[in-house]
Formats: C-alpha cells, structure tokens, sequence
C-alpha cells in the first residue's frame, strides 16, 4: 500500500477533501500547512499573523514558516501521511525528499479541474470559523447562513477566496506549483485524477492508486 501520498492540483481542487477521506479509510494522518496556518491565524498566534501577509493576498507563505511545521508533522506521523498542500514548489519537493530520508513519497496525485470548475467552487465554498473544515453551497449546505454540518459553527468565506486573491492562487499555482508535475513525472509518482464529480466519485478513482 502506498502510504505517503502527495495531493496536488490547483486551488479547490479537492485535495482537503480527498485527504480527508483518506484519512478515514486508510488511516494516514493529513498534513495540511495552509489549514494549519489558518487556525494560527485564527488563534492570533505569530506564525499565523505572519503568514497572513502573504496567504490573505494568495501568495504562497515563506519556506521559513511552511518548513518547520512539516518537519514537526513529520516528527509525529511515521506511520504515513498525506500531504495537502505541500509541496508546493521544487525546493520544498526537494526538501521533502530530504525530511523522508531514502524513501521519499510512494505517490503524487495530481487532481485535474478545469478553471470554470474552480471559481465555480470558490464562490460556493464556506469554512467554519470553528473546525476549519470546507463546505459547498452546491453540495453540502442548504443555504449561505446555515450552520457548519460537522460542529454548528459559523460558516464564513475564506479570506483568500475572493477574486483578486484567487487570481493570485491561480498564478501562483502555475508558475511555481506546475512544475511539479514533471518532478513527479520523471520519478514515476505521478498519478493523473479527474477531479471533476462527486467527491465520492473523485475518491473512488484514487483509491485504486493508494492500494
Ligand atoms: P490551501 O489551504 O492549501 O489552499 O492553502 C492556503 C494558503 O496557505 C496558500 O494560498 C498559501 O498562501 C499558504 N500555503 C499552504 N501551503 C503552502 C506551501 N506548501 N507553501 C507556501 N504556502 C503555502
């Protein structure tokens, strides 16, 4: 089984959608830095009003914040991990490797939306301001006021999805986060998904690659 998984793919892709079903089923633990840093921020903490700099205009945080909290992650979780969200650019690919020592990870899955698909999700996407988790107007919520389905916090929309800051993400994406793809590629870990569907059908096409 393949038990250190990487999710790529573009901003609302699904991947903390993916890694949490992952989790439930096979039981790796999910390392997420930016649901991490949005509960610093939450919480008023240093790391978390630093990192808002750069994540609040949708730009990717300093190395010198995102290295450290993987490498804590990394400390705890020996027994696997999914990655949501790291890595993000070829030096922390690299970086990575280093943290995994010789075995590096066994899979890059690269979930594929198109850009309409994105901003679709984005301006139908809540988070609670309690547990942290997303939800969708499309899928998930009756209406914009409802309480979070998980814990009955206040759903509210993240701070770096409107517009300007989801542009940000978008070229972000492209320049730095892209060429992943062929790092993974030329080791053979990259795993193309559709990331279009349900998420029960997105997961039923990376299951398969996990087992
Ligand atoms: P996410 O929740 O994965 O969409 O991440 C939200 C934001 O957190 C990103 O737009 C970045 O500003 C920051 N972030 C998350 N992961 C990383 C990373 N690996 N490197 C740098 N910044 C990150």
């Amino acid at each position: 089984m393949r038990r250190r998984i990487i999710l790529l793919g573009p901003p609302a892709a699904g991947k903390g959608t993916q890694a949490e079903k992952l989790q439930l089923q096979f039981g790796m633990k999910t390392t997420s830095p930016g649901a991490i840093l949005r509960l610093e921020l939450r919480e008023g903490t240093e790391l978390g009003i630093e990192a808002d700099r750069y994540t609040g205009k949708g730009q990717l945080a300093p190395d010198s914040l995102i290295l450290p909290m993987l490498r804590n992650a990394l400390a705890r979780d020996t027994e696997g991990v999914i990655f949501d969200g790291f890595p993000r650019t070829v030096p922390q690919a690299v970086a990575l490797d280093e943290m995994l020592g010789g075995h590096g990870p066994d899979a890059a899955v690269l979930l594929d939306v198109d850009l309409d698909e994105i901003r679709d999700r984005v301006m139908h996407r809540l988070a609670c301001t309690d547990c942290g988790r997303s939800f969708s107007l499309r899928l998930q919520l009756e209406c914009a006021l409802a309480p979070c389905p998980q814990c009955g916090g206040a759903l509210v929309r993240r701070g770096d999805d409107d517009p300007a800051a989801l542009e940000q993400r978008m070229a972000e994406y492209a320049a730095k986060t892209e060429p992943l793809i062929n790092y993974y590629e030329a080791r053979n870990l990259l795993f193309r998904v559709d990331g279009c569907g349900t998420p029960e059908e997105v997961f039923s096409r990376i299951e398969g690659i996990v087992k």
